[in-house]
């Protein structure tokens, strides 16, 4: 438990300049569609290899606190839907994301083009099976559990969608931006060329694009924030899971907003890491 408590109040200086800037921010634009949202828990149950790093060499020993599928569902005056479902993980594989694509468009006419597959892309996920496969040694036993998990994710996320469209009624949507600074260029160039590294240089993207979806009460329903940084406070010494700032700020936006589900989009963050991090024992130094 002491790991655990240490690593939530270190992940909290990351969320909390986050989070501010995310409620606070105006509504620049607003309008009335029919939404629909709803979510569903994806913890893994029982021990599971957690993907990200190759240096891990044994299965996660705890959970710090659930990971989560969501879906909104946005529905034209046409009748036509776009989707977004976003995950707590490192990523969907091609074979996931193509199926619940093909069962999407058999059982709700809606085109893979209309639907966007996010995941929040944390280190402190289990592993989706096929997804870098090779970073692990384990045995044909831990591997089964891997399979099995991301195999069921396919109806998990279908349901999910099925649910958020039962759900559609008229809500408004607001947008608006903020900033959060913790995101730094991690490609130095070299005269060998690039290396990982901090290279407080080059080019970042410091914004938070916010989406407020609220119901006709004006309670809010849904929040939905996007930031461009590789979701990795945590490092390869971690065996707990959890979906490191993404989640953690999600769990924050949730608990102001009762009742609503707060979604991370993962922005083009493949160049951009959060500083500081590094190990839980690092954080306390
Ligand atoms: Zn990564």
């Amino acid at each position: 438990m002491d790991q655990t408590n240490n690593i939530q109040l270190s992940i909290k200086k990351y969320v909390i300049g986050l989070l501010v800037l995310t409620i606070c921010c105006s509504s620049v634009f607003a309008s009335e569609i029919n939404i629909g949202i709803a979510k569903t828990i994806i913890t893994p149950k029982g021990p599971i290899y957690l993907t990200g790093y190759a240096n891990r060499e044994k299965p996660a020993t705890g959970v710090i606190h659930d990971l989560w599928a969501k879906a909104i569902v946005f529905q034209e005056t046409n009748g036509n839907k776009t989707v977004i479902v976003t995950t707590d993980l490192l990523g969907l594989s091609h074979d996931i994301s193509t199926a619940v694509a093909k069962k999407v468009q058999q059982k709700f006419g809606i085109a893979r083009a209309q639907l966007l597959l996010n995941s929040s892309h944390t280190h402190s996920g289990p592993m989706v099976w096929p997804c870098l496969s090779v970073i692990a040694d384990y045995s044909p036993a831990e591997q089964q559990i891997v399979s099995n998990y991301s195999n069921g994710l396919v109806d998990v996320i279908v349901n999910l969608i099925d649910s958020a469209i039962h759900k559609l009624s008229p809500m408004e949507i607001s947008v608006g931006h903020g900033q959060a600074d913790f995101a730094f260029n991690r490609r130095v160039p070299t005269d060998k060329g690039f290396v990982s590294g901090v290279n407080l240089k080059g080019p970042i993207d410091h914004d938070v694009p916010v989406l407020k979806i609220t119901d006709k009460s004006g309670k809010v329903q849904a929040v939905l924030f996007g930031y461009a940084c590789h979701n990795t406070t945590m490092v390869g010494d971690n065996y707990l899971v959890n979906g490191d700032y993404a989640g953690f700020a999600q769990i924050d936006i949730e608990k102001q907003y009762p009742g609503c589900a707060a979604m991370f989009v993962m922005g083009c963050a493949g160049d951009q890491n959060p500083s500081p991090r590094g190990t839980v024992l690092m954080l306390f130094l």
